[in-house]
């Protein structure tokens, strides 16, 4: 593939061909990136974009790998994982804290990093592996706290490989959604507002968040909630009410403590996760005429 080979002249040490995926997913599962592209520097983002753009090369963007689901096929063209993209600062304003973050950074290592300091605002991420910027693709959050409402400004790049700032007031945020990824940008890095406290009252708030996911499944491979909440209702709650706990398909299984994940139970692949996906759609849909959405990302499906 002559593609290949100038991408590896362009950007050398940073690059591997047919890797497999499934150990850079939370759920373990997914085949091999044809190229998987791990970048250092924000140059070498632009650069890879830039590259695929120019080739007519797909490009995924892989954070944690908490939040998606990789086809067993694998992935064409360009996976480019952001985790060695990490690094964080910050400026003190007094009762404002500023921290900018790159988007490899994981949500954890802010959120220590605020606990330390005895910042307020991060508490809610507390428990929620993958990275800032996946999360800020997502929107996560929990109890009607996200993300999106800590940021100041975000840095993106786009296909052609330019920078571009964005004002908190030009993103729009909702529950699990944020515009930032329409056109096919990546998120470069992000400033997040933080407000002063103490210590003590911030670990406080973080045990609180901790203590609130006692329901759901540890110590198995998940990728979270699979289904977003549809207005006013819990999708855990129709799941549940739908009979779909302890359902299965090879290894793939939803879980008997939370009706809302799937646990890859040993060897599932993606094509189980799938036909539980919509084996549990259509239960829903035939118990309450709502169709549920997606939370989970299917990296590959809009080929
Ligand atoms: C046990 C468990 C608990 C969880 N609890 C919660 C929770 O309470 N609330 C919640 O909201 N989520 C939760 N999640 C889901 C997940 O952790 C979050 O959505 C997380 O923010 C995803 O980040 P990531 O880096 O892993 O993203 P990935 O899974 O790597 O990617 C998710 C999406 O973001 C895109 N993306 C990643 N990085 C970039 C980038 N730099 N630029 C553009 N696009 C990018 C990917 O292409 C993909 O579409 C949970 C997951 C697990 C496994």
């Amino acid at each position: 593939m002559r593609w290949r080979s100038r991408l590896s002249r362009a950007i050398t040490p940073h690059l591997s061909f047919g890797s497999p995926l499934e150990g850079l997913t939370t759920l373990g599962i997914g085949g091999p990136a044809e190229c998987l592209a791990r970048p250092v520097t924000l140059s070498e983002l632009k650069a890879i974009l830039s590259f695929s753009l120019e080739e007519g090369v797909p490009a995924w963007l892989l954070g944690g790998g908490s939040n998606v689901l990789v086809p067993d096929e694998g992935l064409p063209g360009v996976t480019i994982q952001t985790g060695s993209l990490n690094g964080i600062s910050w400026e003190d304003k007094g009762e404002e804290i500023f921290i900018k973050t790159e988007s490899g950074t994981l949500l954890a290592s802010i959120l220590a990093l605020a606990i330390r300091k005895g910042w307020e605002g991060l508490e809610f991420a507390a428990g929620i592996p993958g990275t800032v910027g996946g999360a800020l693709h997502g929107n996560a959050g929990v109890e009607g706290i996200s993300l999106g409402d800590l940021v100041h400004s975000v840095s993106l790049v786009d296909n052609r490989g330019m920078l571009i700032e964005k004002a908190r007031k030009d993103i729009s945020f909702a529950y699990r959604f944020s515009d930032l990824h329409t056109g096919n940008r990546a998120i470069a890095s992000a400033r997040l507002m933080l407000k002063r406290s103490d210590p003590e009252k911030v670990a406080s708030r973080v045990r609180y968040f901790l203590d609130r996911r006692k329901n759901q499944p540890k110590g198995v491979k998940t990728a979270g909630c699979v289904f977003k909440n549809p207005d006013g209702q819990s999708a855990g709650k129709l799941l549940d009410e739908a009979g779909c706990k302890g359902m299965r398909v090879g290894d793939a299984v939803i879980s008997m403590k939370h009706a809302n994940f799937i646990e890859n139970a040993g060897k599932a692949k993606a094509s189980d996760i799938g036909s539980l996906i919509s084996e549990c759609r259509d239960r829903v849909f035939h118990r309450t005429g709502i169709t549920l959405e997606t939370e989970i990302r299917i990296l590959g499906d809009d080929l």
